[in-house]
């Protein structure tokens, strides 16, 4: 067949090869190639190399020209794709008998000599295009502008090269010249036969290079800040809180470079690290914080290649792709050597790092069945990807992946090397991302002296996503008019007003009261949208599909959905919602305020076996639907978007809300939904108790929260309704609530005081490892009063946030019991617990294990225990108040004549305090148990002890374990006194 003839029967496949990857790489060095072989001339190239048009129709443009400048330039052509594509990618075409380029003789301009040389010169510029713009700036053949044109951001460095070519071409003859006189005075010398080793190490540079422009052209900026008010990173970027539990239970707190780093690896074997956060936290923004850092060699800097992936935009990928494609495709085409480049890949695993951003919108459940270990197979991308997250594929190489905690279930846990927990801004973050985020720093305090005066507010600010929305939306919140906001209901309406405003002040002024209403075509159009596509794990939209539901360019522009750029699997546009909570709050926005749904769309969000059940996917977004995936599958991303979606549903029903969307929806309409939605919660809450098992006999009655508990609650928060939150609690009927390990932070201890301060009686609340913080336990005063214990072992609170707490406890007549173990306590706080036990005297139990608290503090509690008659259990464990503390301790405690139980273990405590804690034995009727192991007391202190037990019949236990005393004294010393434990 004619090289003709195999141009038009392989047209189809020609285009995929060379548009599949969505880089527009391949064709371009095809163009370079051609152009240097003469069979284009330069007007052809401008021709085909139209910007503004989409990949696929300049390379149509391109088969088109090469076709109709017939057979010879037909073979040249598929010669310069053999020569560009690599092994894999021309497997099954066909290239025909091939042809010889014939060697020219050299041209007799510089600027023809840039033309036959412009394939290597695309090679040899990419690591000197500085140094060849100086050259063109001084003298005189270019200007700045040119400069700059030529270094924009968005192009690789592949493609600045070319830029400047053509730019030289374009000035003339001197400027070409000029170049190739630099060139010449910059050539290396020719290397050895002997550097082999080296020449394959730069072609991995080169690549690492290419790499490392595109991650940091891809991560310069945040996309939520598209548009006009565009921030780079840089700018913006704080830190959040970084958390990690290694496997004995102790939460560490990480820097960044400790991501990958050995702090809290559970599983050596293992290569895959999660970095779970709600929705919001900020996983992405650090992810991309991570790039950005590794590409300026500021950060990671062991990792050689490191290669970013979005589950998001995975979804999209319907080829079946070897992992080598995976790479090259998705992230970063090769210019030359692939093979090596990826051998090199395979051969030094632990110098590659893989990110997958959002395993949670992976339209897949995690599935162990299919083991794939071959790296140049092509497999569906669901098994290239599980595969790598359990390392069948690819041991060795480290991956970090960022998914909410719903998403990931025992079978994947099972593959991780550790988790690390990202949970959202500390208070001192919120501010310094207010300041950041408004240059003019009256501004910024104006933002902060608002949020401190409204705690609800600030605790929402605690989650990225609602700080970044509370700090754009300023002007709508210091303005005031419709109060200040409360619920995540409130901050997204907030935006949404924002938003509308800002497009109509360019147009007619300020928004009206029906400022909804006027828009509600374009609400309900989005909202449709927003519904179908997280009924069907779809976050991604083509322009088609917004077409599909109406939504014009005018409804695009108001700026809800962003231009996703890098989704470099297809060549046309593609868009997304700003984040994913704002995808949800249209959803909501649709379920409320569309007439003509049923009541059905709210059964399928807040009954949870309706979701598994409805088939929802039926009803939705058909061109999201990946055939091939089985329905049971897609469920992963659905619950907790659906729940966000629940609550936004709960808020926009709420009565604050009435007026707003009086004119948008029929009251009766309104009404009904608000009643089904009241009824769901009730139905929610009551399974909830029932569950509760019976109490064993002598314990307590003790209910452990499923996870849809505190969304429940939440959902009741958002509608600002007392009576439905009262009603809520009614019938709960148990002593103690464990919310243990429910990633339970200030906007989730709001939504619990809220309800449960309507308990009829008083519980233990158990929060411990939570993100409660100082914030957190303000929120949780309303509440106080119901409490009668409150855990909050491991939380991140500090002094502050127990100054506010024992404020209130001290007024509370049922609060007798409170457990700190594992906060940020210093002596700063021991004067209020001081203060409480003074003034409560039925406070039963104090718990302030491993903290910070030293003799002063001990001094000071003890100042409070000398008036207080009714602690019956005391623990300091793990703190250093030393024989001082201890003395001080003893002293005031000796006429107590309620203690039971005193633990003073790891806290230095030599004989001294061992004499002193002797007396208290001596006098103490209650005592039951003292416990000082790992202290550092010695022969005399146990002598004192012994003494002192001689007197007292009560003390049951006095353990001593890991003190300074030899084994033989241990034994020696228990046959004194069968009472102390070594
Ligand atoms: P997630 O991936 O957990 O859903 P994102 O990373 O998408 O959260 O964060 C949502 C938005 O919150 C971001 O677009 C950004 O505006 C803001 N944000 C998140 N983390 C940070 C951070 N560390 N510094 C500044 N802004 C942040």
């Amino acid at each position: 067949m004619s090289a003709h003839q195999l141009i038009i029967t392989q047209r189809a496949e020609l285009l995929t090869v060379l548009c599949g990857g969505g880089s527009a790489e391949p064709l371009e060095c095809v163009l370079d190639l051609l152009l240097a072989w003469e069979v284009l001339v330069w007007e052809d190239y401008l021709n085909i190399r139209v910007a503004e048009k989409p990949l696929c129709s300049n390379i149509r443009q391109l088969l088109d020209v090469v076709h109709d400048k017939g057979e010879d330039a037909c073979s040249l052509f598929l010669a310069a794709i053999n020569q560009v594509l690599p092994e894999e990618q021309k497997a099954g075409l066909c290239f025909g008998k091939g042809c010889a380029v014939v060697g020219k003789n050299r041209p007799d301009t510089a600027t023809l000599m840039l033309l036959v040389d412009r394939p290597v010169l695309v090679t040899k510029l990419r690591d000197n295009i500085d140094g060849a713009l100086n050259v063109l700036l001084t003298t005189g053949c270019f200007t700045i502008q040119d400069c700059d044109g030529v270094q924009l951001p968005v192009y690789t460095p592949s493609q600045q090269v070319r830029r400047l070519l053509d730019q030289v071409k374009f000035k003339g003859e001197t400027a070409a010249k000029t170049l190739l006189q630099y060139l010449e005075q910059t050539e290396p010398s020719k290397p050895k036969p002997e550097d082999k080793e080296n020449h394959l190490s730069a072609d991995c540079l080169l690549y690492q290079k290419k790499l490392r422009s595109s991650v940091a052209a891809q991560s310069l900026f945040l996309s939520t800040y598209g548009g006009a008010g565009r921030f780079s990173l840089d700018d913006i970027y704080t830190d959040g809180l970084l958390e990690v539990v290694d496997g004995s239970g102790e939460t560490t707190t990480l820097g960044l470079e400790d991501m990958v780093g050995p702090i809290g690896t559970l599983n050596e074997d293992a290569d895959t690290i999660l970095l779970s956060g709600e929705a919001g936290s900020g996983k992405s923004t650090l992810l991309q914080r991570l790039h950005l850092l590794w590409a300026r060699e500021a950060l990671l800097t062991n990792t050689f290649l490191l290669f970013p992936f979005s589950c998001r935009k995975l979804n999209a990928e319907h080829r079946e792709l070897s992992l080598k494609e995976l790479l090259f495709l998705h992230c970063c085409w090769p210019d030359r050597s692939q093979d090596e480049v990826f051998q090199f890949i395979l051969d030094h695993p632990h110098m590659v790092l893989f990110t997958f951003d959002g395993l949670d919108e992976f339209k897949h459940g995690f599935r162990d069945e299919e083991r794939h270990c071959c790296p140049t197979k092509p497999v569906p991308i669901p098994v290239l990807l599980f595969n790598l997250l359990q390392g069948t594929l690819m041991k060795g190489i480290l991956k970090v992946v960022t998914s909410r905690p719903q998403a990931v279930g025992p079978s994947l846990k099972r593959y991780l090397r550790k988790e690390v927990h990202l949970n959202g801004f500390s208070p001192s973050g919120i501010n310094c991302f207010v300041k950041k985020h408004h240059s003019d720093p009256a501004m910024a305090r104006r933002v902060i002296d608002s949020l401190q005066v409204n705690t609800v507010l600030l605790g929402l600010c605690h989650i990225p996503v609602f700080c970044w929305i509370v700090t754009k939306c300023h002007q709508e919140l210091l303005g005031g008019q419709d109060g200040i906001p409360q619920t995540i209901t409130d901050v997204y309406l907030l935006a949404l007003q924002h938003f509308f405003q800002r497009k109509s002040s360019l147009s007619q002024g300020a928004l009206g009261k029906a400022w909804l209403e006027e828009h509600l075509d374009t609400v309900l159009k989005l909202g449709q949208l927003a519904l179908e596509g997280l009924e069907a794990s779809c976050y991604v939209f083509s322009g088609n599909e917004l077409q599909r539901n109406g939504l014009t360019e005018q409804d695009v522009s108001m700026g809800f959905l962003i231009y996703c750029n890098d989704l470099s699997v297809t060549d046309c546009k593609h868009y997304e919602f700003l984040h994913i909570t704002l995808q949800c709050f249209f959803a909501a926005l649709y379920v409320v305020l569309n007439c003509n749904n049923n009541c059905s769309a709210i059964s399928r969000l807040f009954q949870p076996q309706h979701r598994q059940l409805s088939g929802l996917s039926q009803r939705c977004l058909g061109h999201c639907i990946d055939p091939s995936v089985e329905e049971a599958e897609s469920h992963v991303a659905e619950t907790p978007n659906l729940q966000i979606t629940a609550q936004f549903v709960s808020g926009l029903l709420s009565q604050r809300h009435h007026s707003l969307l009086l004119d948008c929806c029929p009251t009766a309409v309104r009404e009904r939904k608000f009643k089904q939605v009241a009824k769901s919660l009730s139905k929610g809450m009551q399974r909830h108790f029932k569950s509760i098992p019976r109490p064993v006999k002598g314990e307590k009655k003790s209910m452990h929260a499923m996870p849809s508990f505190v969304w429940l609650i939440k959902c009741i928060y958002e509608m600002q309704d007392k009576s439905i939150a009262q009603d809520a609690v009614a019938k709960l009927d148990v002593e103690h609530l464990k919310l243990t390990y429910c990633s339970i932070g200030p906007v989730e201890c709001t939504a619990l005081a809220y309800v449960l301060q309507h308990l009829r009686n008083p519980v233990g609340l158990q929060l411990d490892n939570n993100s409660v913080g100082d914030v957190g336990v303000e929120q949780l005063l309303p509440c106080l009063h119901i409490c009668h214990s409150l855990y909050l072992r491991n939380n991140n609170i500090s002094d502050e946030g127990i100054r506010k707490l024992l404020e209130k406890g001290v007024k509370c007549e049922s609060f007798q019991k409170i457990a700190l173990f594992n906060n940020k306590l210093t002596d700063a706080c021991t004067q209020h617990f001081a203060c409480l036990l003074k003034t409560k005297q039925n406070f039963l139990a104090l718990r302030l294990g491993n903290n910070n608290i030293t003799s002063q503090g001990a001094e000071q509690l003890a100042e409070g225990l000398s008036y207080n008659q009714s602690l019956q259990f005391l623990g300091l464990w793990g703190n250093k108040i030393g024989d001082r503390g201890a003395e001080a301790l003893a002293n005031a405690l000796k006429n107590s004549t309620t203690l039971i139980w005193l633990s003073l273990v790891d806290n230095g405590v030599g004989s001294a305090g061992a004499c002193a804690l002797a007396k208290l034995i001596s006098q103490s009727k209650t005592l039951d148990e003292l416990w000082l192991n790992k202290n550092c007391i010695s022969r005399d202190g146990v002598e004192c002890l012994i003494e002192a037990l001689k007197m007292n019949s009560s003390v049951r236990e006095v353990w001593l374990r890991g003190n300074n005393l030899s084994p033989e004294e241990e034994v020696e010393l228990s046959k004194q006194e069968s009472r102390l434990i070594f």
